[in-house]
């Protein structure tokens, strides 16, 4: 149990989680690190098996504690086939049959694996009451700690509650290794907190929601960690891996000690993972969610940059000035990474801001807009703003044999 004491209503903020191990080798700590569970459930994909899959298994079956495993298909997306199959397999003992055992389901299930394969484990842990951790394969994505995961049901992306990882274990070295558009993909998911944040103190002074402080000045000093080392990547600097892994996992406990991905998501989750659901519902493999997102960002910085010079409400232009800053070294970090876009449609990019608004109930920057019938005009003039400032190529130009 990680706890923390704070000023804000909750007084006290607590999550499950008992381990956060991030360091060189850290691979070779897991049957240690898991020495209370005896059955354990390790789920990978073909990627991630090859990565970090074998050698976990072959660590856990030496120890004894090895129940069986189950390799899904890569592309492993998080959906309701692939949760499926993790469910039906769990109650598979071939590994270990003890008769005398109380249950033949494993007592933990062991997600190798950052995304998909994560959130997929985390439903199945949360379904069966079984507890899970994850052994993280690259710095892609904060929901390691996360209390709720978006998974892929009746051709639609929902939001669900989930497990919280009891144990969290990055290997550095594994990290480091990641495919670059995963590291990508982490940057994006991250730079994403400023606008959240924003969103979130707007919705306080116009709603009443509830907002901790002290998480949110958390959560920006990930983010700020984060951008400071983003530029150093793509050439592996294990300073900057290191950075950038825990500002994700620290971004992560920071949704579970509020309970909800407030901290975490916004405007920019919002209109990304709608972007997310557009390719789903036309049968399309979606595109790395933190990509998705990185577009979201630039989309929601631009669309403040705008409220900000026409508003004269002094309230919102006092908040919004305080993230200027910030959306300036978002900005600077954009010409140096060039962080890949999958929209360029300009009816599309516009679908995907318009319909962002619902796309969970969050009271963010678009629903202020539609309010005031101002969401479309500006969603169409944000585009031209993105495009002209913010475009360096599409993701498929860029990558064009990346297929996961
Ligand atoms: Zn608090
Ligand atoms: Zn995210």
């Amino acid at each position: 149990m990680i706890e923390m004491n704070c000023t804000c209503v909750q007084k006290h903020h607590s999550i499950p989680t008992e381990v956060i191990e991030v360091s060189e080798h850290a691979l070779l700590k897991v049957p240690d690190i898991l020495n209370d569970y005896h059955r354990i459930f390790l789920v990978a994909d073909e990627n991630t098996y090859e990565v970090a899959g074998k050698q976990v298994e072959s660590l856990l079956r030496n120890a004894g504690m090895l129940s069986h495993i189950l390799i899904l298909p890569s592309p492993a997306l998080p959906n309701a086939e692939n949760i499926g199959r993790v469910l039906i397999d769990a109650g598979r003992d071939r590994e270990v049959y003890d008769i005398n055992a109380y249950s033949l389901n494993p007592d933990y299930i062991l997600a190798v694996g950052s995304g998909s394969v994560n959130d997929t484990c985390r439903m199945v842990s949360y379904r069966l009451g079984i507890p899970y951790g994850v052994v993280g394969t690259a710095p892609s994505m904060d929901g390691y700690a996360s209390v709720v995961a978006p998974l892929l049901n009746w051709n639609r992306k929902i939001v669900y509650n989930c497990s919280i990882a009891r144990h969290i274990i990055i290997d550095l070295n594994i990290n480091a290794a990641a495919p670059y558009p995963l590291l990508l993909a982490g940057v994006g998911d991250m730079i994403a907190k400023y606008v959240a944040i924003l969103d979130w103190e707007i919705s306080r002074d116009l709603t009443g929601e509830y907002y901790c402080e002290k998480i949110a000045n958390m959560v920006l000093e990930a983010t700020g960690q984060c951008v400071d080392a983003a530029a150093d990547l793509e050439n592996r600097s294990m300073e900057a891996i290191r950075s950038t892994s825990t500002g994700l996992i620290l971004s992560g406990e920071c949704i579970a000690f509020c309970g909800s991905s407030r901290p975490a998501s916004g405007t920019e989750h919002m209109v990304g993972q709608t972007w997310e659901v557009m390719d789903v519902e036309e049968g399309k493999v979606p595109n790395l969610h933190g990509i998705e997102v990185g577009e979201g960002t630039f989309m929601a910085i631009e669309m403040f940059r705008l409220l900000y010079q026409e508003t004269d409400d002094a309230a919102l232009r006092a908040l919004i000035e305080k993230y200027l800053p910030a959306f300036d070294r978002v900005e600077a970090l954009q010409k140096i990474i060039h962080l890949p876009f999958t929209v360029t449609d300009k009816d599309r990019f516009v679908e995907g801001v318009l319909r962002g608004r619902t796309f969970r109930e969050r009271y963010t920057i678009l629903q202020y807009l539609y309010d005031r019938d101002l969401l479309q005009s500006y969603a169409e003039r944000v585009y031209d703003i993105v495009m002209k400032k913010h475009f360096f190529g599409t993701f498929k130009e860029r990558f064009p044999d990346w297929e996961a």
